[in-house]
């Protein structure tokens, strides 16, 4: 590896674990932001005073310790280290910090690693980094609440168009964008539509098909077979496993969000490979 090549390595990684860090701020907040928001809108709707409820969002109030409400302080909150450091354990409480938040440090930086590795420090680098962080809060945001938030899902989507439009997308044109994104919403809707009709009830949320129409918008439409392939196995996989071995219930619906997330994942960076297994030529 040449120096060049390492300090571009390692600068990726401590933005990617600073990144982070702020995405595990995300992925607890805005579903929580998105609760009270429909709440105040209940009760508009209902013609009751709004509830009272203190500044919630991305900035306020600071980090703090959910089991004694610790304050947070900034040598506490350096990624991945202060985790070591304490333990896994609350500085004031002893109470145990979930080793979620390392590991989506950790995926953070390694993805962020891979995709300026890969793509260089260059337009396409910073368009692969910003799918990719995305893709990291949708996916952990679906696992624990399975909600795809528009506030996200449809950034993604603009986002993927623009990208293409600036042509920092390589090997997607902007015309195989704006069918991707098009035929990615319409041709889960169909799935939808067809699971209603015939079995009676709802296989996935709208939520999915506007996943799918954004990384229609970023891959291009013929990025959308192996990503719907590749989740379906991904997600059959896991699910079989989970009513075989935790005797889930097969009735409960799986989220299947963080699967198509992974797909697109693994199709930014196989895409090419991937599409000319059934596209030859
Ligand atoms: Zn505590």
């Amino acid at each position: 590896m040449s120096v060049d090549l390492v300090s571009v390595t390692i600068a990726a990684a401590v933005i990617g674990l600073c990144i982070g860090s702020f995405l595990n701020v995300v992925i607890h907040r805005v579903p929580r932001m998105l609760e009270q928001g429909w709440r105040a809108q209940c009760a508009e709707l209902a013609g009751e005073p709004a509830p009272e409820s203190p500044r919630y969002n991305l900035i306020v109030p600071g980090s703090q310790c959910p089991q004694c409400g610790h304050r947070i302080g900034a040598l506490e909150n350096i990624p991945v280290l202060s985790y070591l450091v304490l333990r896994g354990r609350c500085a004031a409480c002893k109470h145990p910090i979930s080793s979620r938040y390392p590991i989506v440090e950790l995926v953070t930086a390694a993805l962020t690693v891979a995709a300026i590795v890969r793509f260089g420090v260059s337009a396409e680098g910073l368009a692969a980094c910003v799918y990719l962080w995305m893709l990291i809060a949708l996916t952990f945001i679906d696992f624990d609440t399975q909600l795809l938030p528009d506030n996200l899902t449809l950034p993604l989507l603009w986002t993927g168009l623009l990208a293409n439009l600036l042509g920092a997308v390589p090997s997607v044109t902007l015309r195989d964008a704006v069918i991707g994104a098009i035929a990615g919403y319409l041709v889960l809707w169909g799935v939808y539509w067809a699971f209603k009709l015939i079995r009676g009830k709802e296989g996935m949320g709208y939520g999915d098909f506007k996943l799918l129409a954004a990384l229609g918008a970023w891959l291009g439409w013929k990025a959308l077979v192996p990503i719907v392939a590749l989740s379906s196995l991904v997600g059959a996989a896991i699910g079989i496993c989970l009513v075989a071995f935790k005797g889930r219930d097969h009735q409960v619906p799986l989220a299947f969000g963080p699967y198509l997330a992974i797909a697109g994942a693994i199709a930014l960076f196989f895409g090419k490979q991937l599409i000319s297994l059934y596209l030859p030529g």
